[in-house]
């Protein structure tokens, strides 16, 4: 099979062939855009050296065009009726491997040590929305071995994602997802290159994993509850939002750290950079030990 898997008629003819119903649920929502594809692949520099990750290929379409530029491609599907379907589409292909299973429960590390020799790899996915940020983050999290991640988001979740300081769309996600990684913006994808057409716009974005997160922190887990603490209640100043939050530090701890950090002391939280967040979560940690 050629790469025009995304052509809306090959498509239905495979739909029709395999009497393929879309679940809503595993957010089945297919591509049929060779632009959008090639904007992917160009996003994440895929060369022939490559390993890659696919989770969710649907029918195959972004599978086999990752599939003609990079080495290896495993491809983690969770519809197990899409398997027959994938074996038929893909079959020309001799680097891809389609393991069925769900992404939220497989053990991602322990497929790319299997599968890549531990290599860093590079991952593609295009899932249900209310899935895709915790596993992005918890891929993040989990420091698996991955090069760099590019992901179909909703328009808005890839604006929150790339938010600087200040602006609207600037909270926690912001924070987190930049404190591991540098987040790129590749396209904004229209609702109609998918079948069926979804209800909101996406974007796609990639994020170029750093070896080592963004800033040093001395406690990770403190850090990331000031920044949860500091967006909590999103119009007061950051004193009152720590203050009441489970951070465990007062008013006045709080006032006298910013002075020391040099930090006006009617700020909001949506106001500080990472940097920031850093200098006033170790602050907060020294005066905790
Ligand atoms: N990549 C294809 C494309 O762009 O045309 C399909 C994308 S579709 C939005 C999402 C795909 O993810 C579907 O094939 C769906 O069955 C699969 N999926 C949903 N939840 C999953 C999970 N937990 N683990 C693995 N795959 C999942």
């Amino acid at each position: 099979m050629e790469n025009k898997l995304y052509s809306p008629k090959v498509m239905n003819d495979i739909l029709k062939k395999y009497n393929f119903r879309f679940s809503k649920n595993l957010g089945q929502n297919f591509l049929i855009d060779g632009n959008i594809l090639d904007k992917i692949c160009d996003g994440i520099n895929l060369d022939k050296d490559d390993e890659v990750v696919e989770i969710g290929p649907g029918i195959g379409t972004l599978t086999s065009a990752l599939a003609e530029r990079a080495r290896k491609v495993i491809a983690i599907e969770l519809d197990k009726r899409l398997l027959p379907i994938l074996d038929d589409t893909l079959s020309s292909y001799k680097n891809i491997e389609v393991i069925h299973g769900d992404v939220l429960k497989l053990d991602l590390n322990n497929i790319i040590e299997e599968k890549f020799e531990n290599k860093k790899v590079k991952l593609a996915a295009n899932l249900p929305y209310y899935i895709t940020t915790p596993i992005i983050m918890k891929l993040l999290e989990q420091k698996i071995n991955l090069e760099s991640i590019i992901v179909m988001v909703q328009k808005e979740v890839a604006e929150r994602m790339k938010a600087s300081p200040g602006s609207k769309a600037y909270g926690a996600l912001s924070i987190a997802v930049q404190y591991y990684s540098n987040p790129e913006i590749v396209t904004i994808v229209p609702k109609n290159v998918f079948i069926p057409k979804p209800n909101v716009d996406s974007a796609v974005i990639k994020l170029d994993v750093y070896s080592k997160p963004r800033v040093d922190v001395k406690d990770e887990q403190l850090f990331f509850n000031v920044v949860k603490g500091a967006f909590s209640l999103r119009r007061k100043t950051l004193v009152n939002s720590l203050s009441s939050s489970d951070v465990g530090i007062n008013k006045e701890e709080i006032k006298e750290i910013l002075r020391d950090l040099n930090i006006k002391e009617n700020i909001r939280g949506e106001k500080l950079s990472i940097e920031q967040f850093a200098l006033l979560a170790d602050s907060i940690y020294d005066k905790k030990n």
